[in-house]
């Protein structure tokens, strides 16, 4: 026997169609009588004259929520009928009809959970009082029990979305399973190739899925929908038991199925209907986190595999950088040597590959640098120092640049020293990287102004509030400051465009690709930049227009 129950139609709520009677009395006249009544009283009625004929409608034509039967009936008596009707339903009412009551029939009725008994003859109205109240009370025991599902199925959330390591999530989605229906084996598949269920990823112990389990499975996972099934072959093996019913119930996510649950015994109430109500429902919380857990397995393996790309690139820097210094010096010293011993075009000569190496060796600085922020070795040297003598040193010392180039290098330093507390060398370096940015990347007639202010802190949040996102600006929360002493380039270059702009202070980030544009350097810069500033609290940040030009800020905290 299969019975198909879309998780769809599981309900918590009450049913809102007419209540099914199964009637068993051997009298048909009886039978007839009391069909009619409780017809008339909006009851949906199955009729069995034979106590056989009520076996096989219960299982087969139920759920019913209630059993009328007369206490005796040739075969079976209505008491043992009324316990097979519990095994299989364990929530179904009772009303036992009776010629005569002894003491000993009531307790037996009692053992048997039946909810009340009619004494024959029973008038129509003691026959509707009694069917009320017996399918009143299976109504007010059917939600407590659904109370205590919730508040169990509650906890098993608790449970579920305690682990995101897919391995323990299905050992305990499964042990959850077995505690709300208990059962002799549970099994956990996911969604195989073809459709059909593979890997057992949780089973007790013992517990082997033979091949009618595997064929009830793939059923719930291909219809989508719960099955439950009592099946002529062993669904699987537990040591010596061959239990043959089942329970499967196919998980699913985001409308996508991603596995099934297979749940085996041979007690009658495994397939009951309130064992799938409560396993659907598991069903879905259980598909969302194992959905969950498989998507966390893949981000964090790629977040693995990414951090390993980062060391990789890292240990590359560090040595690459420690492999070049000495070669380089070698070449450094004797250049410098040759450009200072000879003349003419020798000396000419000489000269440029000093600038060459010179230029290799800022590379090479800068990759020092980053190795040297990564393990946290960048140590800080702060002390009172005017930033105004610092930017005057920085323009004093690119303004040659600029003037080759042919650009304008204006400035507009405060006439009192502007004094604050910071690492005097990495000020500098900040300065200096965005003062060469700028001449770098501004045409030769273009103007580039150097900008030195003190702004109150609410200046500096309007400043920023426009700005794109860098590292620099995260830390605004916490630091404070009363004041900022603020450092700002204005090019009129190339600019940069809206969407590059947060990208920019990313390593090795370069909005044109190296290999094509005209100016040199490897995208280190404002990476630095960005480390050096936040080492002492300080912020960058930039505003730019492509093809107008650019202004990088840099602002430290105006504290003595
Ligand atoms: P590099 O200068 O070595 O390329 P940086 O980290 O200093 O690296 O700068 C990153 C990128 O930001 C540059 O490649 C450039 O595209 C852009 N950039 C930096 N400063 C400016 C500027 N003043 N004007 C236009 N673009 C700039």
């Amino acid at each position: 026997m299969t019975q198909d129950l879309t998780p769809s139609s599981v309900s918590l709520g009450s049913v809102a169609a007419p209540a099914r009677v199964l009637i068993a009395d051997d009298d048909q006249t009886m039978c007839a009588f009391c069909s009619l009544a409780l017809t008339q009283s909006g009851y949906e009625v199955v009729v069995s004259s034979e106590a056989e004929a009520a076996l096989i409608a219960l299982r087969e034509h139920g759920p019913f929520e209630l059993l009328l039967a007369d206490i005796q009936m040739p075969g079976l008596s209505g008491l043992e009928l009324a316990q097979t009707a519990r095994e299989h339903d364990p929530a179904i009412a009772v009303v036992i009809m009776t010629g005569h009551t002894s003491l000993d029939t009531l307790h037996g009725a009692v053992r048997r959970g039946v909810a009340d008994y009619l004494s024959k003859p029973f008038e129509l109205e003691e026959l509707r009082d009694a069917v009320d109240q017996a399918l009143q009370k299976r109504r007010l025991l059917q939600e407590s029990l659904r109370l205590r599902a919730l508040e169990q199925l509650l906890s098993s959330s608790e449970a579920i979305n305690a682990t995101l390591d897919r391995g323990q999530l299905a050992q305990v989605i499964l042990a959850r399973a077995r505690a709300h229906v208990p059962s002799l084996a549970g099994f956990l598949l996911l969604d195989g190739a073809a459709g059909l269920p593979s890997q057992v990823i949780a089973a007790p112990t013992g517990a082997t899925l033979l091949a009618a389990g595997r064929t009830v499975a793939a059923q719930a996972l291909s219809e989508g929908r719960a099955t439950a099934i009592a099946a002529d072959e062993p669904l699987c093996a537990v040591d010596e038991q061959r239990p043959t019913r089942g329970l499967a119930v196919p998980l699913r996510a985001q409308n996508e199925v991603v596995g099934v649950m297979l749940l085996s015994d041979d007690r009658a109430d495994l397939v009951s209907v309130g064992a799938q109500e409560i396993l659907s429902l598991l069903a879905i919380q259980a598909s969302n986190a194992l959905r969950n857990a498989q998507l966390f397995g893949e981000l964090d393996s790629a977040y693995r595999s990414l951090r390993e790309l980062d060391r990789l690139k890292s240990e590359f820097i560090a040595i690459a950088s420690h492999e070049l210094r000495s070669p380089l010096s070698i070449v450094m010293g004797y250049a410098r040597m040759v450009r200072d011993r000879s003349e003419g075009d020798q000396r000419d000569y000489a000269g440029r590959v000093l600038e060459g190496a010179e230029r290799i060796k800022g590379i090479v600085d800068d990759m020092m640098r980053l190795h040297d922020f990564d393990r946290k070795q960048s140590a800080l040297t702060i002390e009172p120092w005017p930033l105004d003598e610092l930017v005057r040193q920085v323009i004093e010392q690119l303004v040659a640049s600029a003037q080759q180039k042919g650009q304008q290098l204006l400035s507009a330093l405060p006439e009192a020293p502007l004094t604050l507390r910071m690492d005097r060398e990495k000020a500098r370096l900040v300065i200096s990287n965005l003062l060469s940015n700028a001449i770098k990347f501004t045409r030769a007639d273009g103007t580039i102004q150097v900008v030195l202010e003190r702004w109150p802190h609410e200046r500096l949040l309007a400043a920023v509030s426009g700005a794109a996102p860098n590292p620099t600006l995260r830390q605004l929360t916490a630091a404070t400051p009363q004041a900022w002493a603020v450092v700002r380039v204005q090019d009129n270059g190339i600019g940069i465009a809206r969407d590059q702009q947060a990208r920019i202070f990313d390593r090795f980030y370069q909005v044109a690709s190296s290999l094509t544009r005209e100016q040199g350097g490897v995208g280190l810069g404002l990476a630095i930049v960005g480390d050096l500033a936040t080492l002492q609290r300080g912020v960058i940040w930039v505003e730019s227009e492509q093809n107008q030009g650019s202004v990088f800020s840099f602002a430290l905290p105006y504290e003595l």
